[in-house]
């Protein structure tokens, strides 16, 4: 459902956009705009062992009910198996239908915005939707994400007859097919896939490699509540919200349901936007990132050379003070000191640690148990801390990681440590009440709490449960943790200490 908050617009060199209604009031840090089921989602490699399938509840595989047919698709229980999917309402958002789109290589069909928004779904929907792709289900999982989940578009648009021919709720998306037409790799993935679906769903040619190009272009990353990725979905609705790395709306999920929220004020007119990228990422990191999608951002963070030198920043060698490189990446004065010797062997140093720093934070973690892996992490902290300084981004990287491993061996002194270094960092690189700061004041009130600093414990969660509210909703899990432990600690009274923000949202939920 699209919220009465937003309306369409076009931007002259982005394209459609969504943003705040210019004749409406400001959308206040909190209020939910796109709430949205999946057309179709996926779960990445392997979560398909460990999660229903249907709802992505993670669950012990032993208790998970197994498809007797394919022996593949997973379910919590009976009622997840049989329960039909979400029906999926096109936008009824009048100026939708009457919206001139010169975006899409293909023209909208009517028959997407005719699709009946309250179909009846038998009770048995979801497994004969599944048996739709049942017999092939088994093959399709053995496949990456990205065409787990264009094959599954292609089961379900076999059986929803209503989108053949048709592209559905999807014919509103760019596909960038003139960009990838050529390229070895659309051929390599389409042979791919087609060589693992039953061959009676494959369309035509043109289409498959549209709805590639759709799919790879606009499908969402799903996380879970901790911000692990778990799988992938598309969106038709939020995919018209654009990029920014400065961006002030955020998306969560409740399962495959995604919801976002505006995370500060936005007044009317002003564009609402989500990061398609790492937002701690520096410039060159996110056009890279971006690449994939044939556009390069400019916005304000894009432009911040300052911003950047800061995530590249290394300590002096001669005064420790902080040195940013110049835009060649290069380290010419310590404007603290004067120190201007930054010689062959500095840069090759860099590398090596940089090269470290990556190293660590890709390793895979199979093989190293949780104090292995805690040393290891700690010690390249050590190590980069020599060179690197606090507000680097490879020592942020390697902190966060320091940060989670000591809240996962309950070493609460060291959690505290690594905390208030990420704090200062988070402030400075995410958009406030970005979900990471929540996770982390709720995370170090926990750390506090067992350390039996009440006080601290209870600004920390305080601090937790209003961001979180406001990234995932005041009516989310985890701000009702945050509230449980609010209240372990004593504090009882949070109910009366509501800020505008929160009742505000409260009225919009109640309003719609
Ligand atoms: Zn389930
Ligand atoms: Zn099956
Ligand atoms: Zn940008
Ligand atoms: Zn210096």
């Amino acid at each position: 459902m699209l919220r009465e908050h937003v309306e369409i617009f076009l931007s002259p060199d982005k394209g459609r956009g969504l943003r705040c209604k210019k004749n409406g009031p400001p959308i206040k840090a909190g209020t939910l705009i796109i709430e949205e089921d999946s057309y179709c989602f996926t779960l990445l490699e392997g979560q398909e062992e460990k999660r229903c399938h249907y709802c992505l509840e993670e669950q012990s595989p032993k208790l998970l009910l197994t498809c007797p047919k394919c022996l593949s698709a997973k379910y919590c229980d009976e009622e997840c198996q049989r329960r039909p999917p979400p029906t999926y309402a096109a936008c009824r958002c009048p100026a939708r239908a009457n919206f001139p789109c010169k975006l899409p290589a293909v023209p909208p069909p009517v028959a997407a915005l005719t699709v009946p928004t309250s179909r009846a779904c038998p009770p048995e929907a979801a497994h004969k939707e599944h048996l739709s792709e049942c017999d092939g289900y088994r093959r399709l999982m053995k496949l990456p994400f990205h065409l787990r989940l264009l094959g599954r578009i292609l089961y379900r648009q076999s059986t929803r007859k209503y989108e053949q021919g048709a592209l559905g709720p999807l014919s509103d998306l760019c596909s960038h097919i003139e960009e990838l037409k050529d390229s070895t790799e659309l051929k390599t993935q389409l042979q791919k896939l087609s060589r693992n679906v039953n061959e009676d769903i494959l369309p035509d040619r043109d289409q498959l490699e549209i709805l590639y190009g759709k799919t790879t272009c606009n499908c969402f990353s799903i996380h879970n509540l901790d911000l692990g990725e778990i799988g992938v979905g598309m969106y038709p609705q939020a995919a018209m919200m654009n990029h920014s790395c400065k961006s002030n709306c955020v998306v969560t999920y409740r399962g495959p349901r995604l919801q976002i929220r505006a995370l500060v004020d936005i007044q009317p007119g002003e564009e609402v936007y989500h990061s398609y990228a790492e937002k701690g990422h520096n410039t060159r990191e996110r056009r890279d990132e971006l690449s994939k999608y044939f556009f390069e951002c400019q916005c304000s963070h894009c432009l911040d050379t300052d911003r950047d030198g800061t995530m590249m920043s290394v300590k002096c060698p001669s005064c420790r003070a902080q040195v940013k490189p110049n835009s060649n990446e290069r380290y010419v004065k310590c404007s603290s000191c004067g120190y201007t010797d930054f010689s062959a062997e500095f840069y090759e140093d860099l590398e090596v640690y940089i090269q470290y720093a990556d190293d660590v934070n890709h390793k895979p973690r199979v093989w190293a148990t949780d104090i292995l892996f805690t040393n290891i992490v700690k010690n390249c902290l050590v190590e980069l801390d020599k060179i690197l300084h606090p507000d680097n981004i490879h020592t942020v990287r390697i902190l966060g990681g320091a940060f989670a491993a000591a809240v996962k061996l309950e070493e609460w002194a060291k959690a505290i440590n690594y905390g208030k270094r990420l704090e200062r960092v988070f402030v400075l690189y995410l958009p406030p009440n970005e979900p990471d700061i929540g996770l982390l004041y709720y995370k170090m009130g926990k750390a506090y709490y067992h350390l039996d600093d009440l006080d601290n414990a209870l600004a920390s969660f305080r601090k937790a449960k209003k961001m979180l509210g406001i990234a995932y909703g005041r009516d989310s899990q985890l701000a009702d943790y945050a509230q449980e432990w609010l209240e372990l600690c004593g504090d009882y009274g949070s109910s009366s200490e509501e800020d505008e923000t929160d009742i505000n949202s409260e009225i919009d939920r109640k309003s719609s």
